[in-house]
């Protein structure tokens, strides 16, 4: 079964002599973007040396191991999926023999005509290694009707529809595409002679590296020792750009600039809209850290009301989403994020978020907070309610189990024991991310609508069953 590409991070270089230490580099900073597998191909160009494990970048990569890839062109990824074939075979980046040589592809979104392209690709005798959909594309790649075509790159992704941000090693350098909605951002940079494409810019200030611009959707940039030549596999003006929203409300990170924003800019002002949208009157604003930070900051500029740490992070526990069960979550939650009681004792006190999920969060932290003598406690989430899958990259648990699927706002208020509860609008969040116009952005996730159609078997239960 084909498995879905949720969370990842992608980093390339060409021209450098540490290429494969500046991968690393990249890989760490880009880590928030996945965490169960991270890897590295790297290249003279001639042979191609790959190393890829489970875990975080640190404990994939030794010292020896880099010294051992060391070459001049890299690409690496890191990955994070929730779909049970966590193997260290589905770890990308994947390689394989082309019509035009050996070939590495990463890739963070999700395709969703897989099912189809895979039971024709099957079908005309493909043989699959692994269950991830990003080795449709080199087998798309690699087909005969390619054979010896300087263009089979483009051909192939003419065939695959869905979110593509995706980075190919080849003997001549690296290649990166972005899909015509350009779905998850991509970013070009330079660093001495190198050039350098990134997840995040986040990827570029550790290694030094000026961001130059983002690989446009539609486009591929090919990037050798000459420099680098674009071209488009789909012309511009039959793009339809639709970037993924969440990543600036929640899966970036701050201090990057994508889709043309700094994110920790975009989320101060998705707080000032939610205090604008939403005013309450109380003695402070607190953040659930660290993803609420920036809008709490935004919420309280604007509200006038001060800003305070009521809560603290543990940093040493992994995201709450990856246990498996209820109970576990709730445990981890505790330990995650701890109350600073003086702090909130018998305030009045604003809890911003960024998004609500499952709500496992919300619901054991106002708990907490009841339990530490807080007066009243006004719950504003830096976004819409989320009541949709997404198939475009980002991983949301079954639509059943998000807390705003089928549920009004006073419902949601009262199951999470709140005084006031308040989401932004879709039109705030769209005003917030003002770098591009609001249609220029995929709201799927609150909004139903899709811009690119779902086809079969592309649905993650479906990939579970
Ligand atoms: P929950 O406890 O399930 O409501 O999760 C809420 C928190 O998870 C939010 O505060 C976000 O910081 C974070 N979050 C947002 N989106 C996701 C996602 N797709 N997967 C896991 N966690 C997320």
């Amino acid at each position: 079964m084909r498995e879905a590409h949720d969370f990842c991070g992608l980093f390339g270089i060409v021209g450098d002599p540490d290429a494969v230490i500046k991968t690393y580099h990249g890989l760490y900073s880009l880590q928030h973007r996945g965490q169960e597998s991270a890897g590295i191909v790297a290249s003279d160009g001639t042979s191609f040396n790959v190393h890829k494990g489970m875990g975080l970048v640190a404990d994939v990569f030794s010292r020896a191991t880099l010294e051992r890839l060391k070459a001049p062109m890299a690409i690496g990824h890191v990955r994070y999926s929730t779909t049970g074939s966590s193997t260290p075979q589905n770890a990308q980046p994947l390689v394989a023999e082309g019509a035009i040589g050996p070939i590495a592809v990463a890739h963070n979104g999700n395709l969703v005509n897989s099912g189809r392209l895979h039971a024709e690709l099957e079908a005309h005798g493909s043989i699959f290694q692994t269950t991830v959909d990003s080795e449709i594309i080199l087998h798309l790649i690699a087909h005969p009707d390619n054979q010896g075509r300087p263009d089979a790159i483009a051909r192939a992704l003419r065939r695959i529809s869905g979110a593509f941000s995706l980075l190919f090693l080849t003997r001549d350098g690296v290649v990166a595409a972005r899909d015509p909605n350009g779905f998850r951002p991509l970013c070009l940079g330079r660093v001495g002679a190198a050039w350098v494409v990134a997840s995040e810019t986040c990827a570029f200030d550790l290694i030094k590296a000026e961001y130059v611009r983002d690989v446009e959707p539609g486009e591929i940039v090919h990037i050798t020792r000459a420099g680098l030549r674009s071209e488009r596999f789909v012309p511009a003006a039959e793009t339809r750009p639709s970037m993924c929203v969440f990543e600036h409300v929640y899966f970036a990170r701050p201090d990057s600039r994508v889709f043309g924003d700094t994110v920790h800019l975009v989320r101060m002002r998705l707080g000032a809209q939610l205090a604008v949208e939403h005013p309450v009157d109380a003695d402070l604003v607190m953040a659930v850290p660290d993803s609420g930070n920036s809008a709490a900051m935004g919420f309280a500029a604007r509200s006038g009301i001060p800003y305070e740490q009521g809560f603290i992070r543990n940093h040493y526990v992994g995201r709450t989403f990856i246990q498996p069960t209820q109970g576990a979550r709730d445990s981890e939650v505790e330990i995650k994020l701890n109350i600073v009681r003086d702090v909130v004792k018998g305030k009045r006190v604003v809890v911003v978020d960024d998004s609500i999920v499952r709500g496992t969060t919300a619901r054991s932290r106002v708990k907490a907070l009841r339990g530490c003598g807080v007066r009243e406690v006004h719950l504003r989430v830096s976004c819409p309610p989320l009541r949709h899958p997404c198939f475009y990259g980002i991983d949301f648990p079954d639509p059943r189990q998000l807390i705003a699927n089928g549920r009004s706002v006073a419902e949601i208020r009262d199951f999470l024991g709140l005084d006031s509860l308040g989401y932004l609008s879709i039109d705030g969040m769209l005003t917030a991310a003002r770098a591009a116009p609001p249609e220029h952005f995929c709201t799927a996730c609150y909004s139903g609508k899709y811009p690119v159609k779902v086809e079969d078997g592309t649905r993650k239960e479906i990939f579970e069953r």
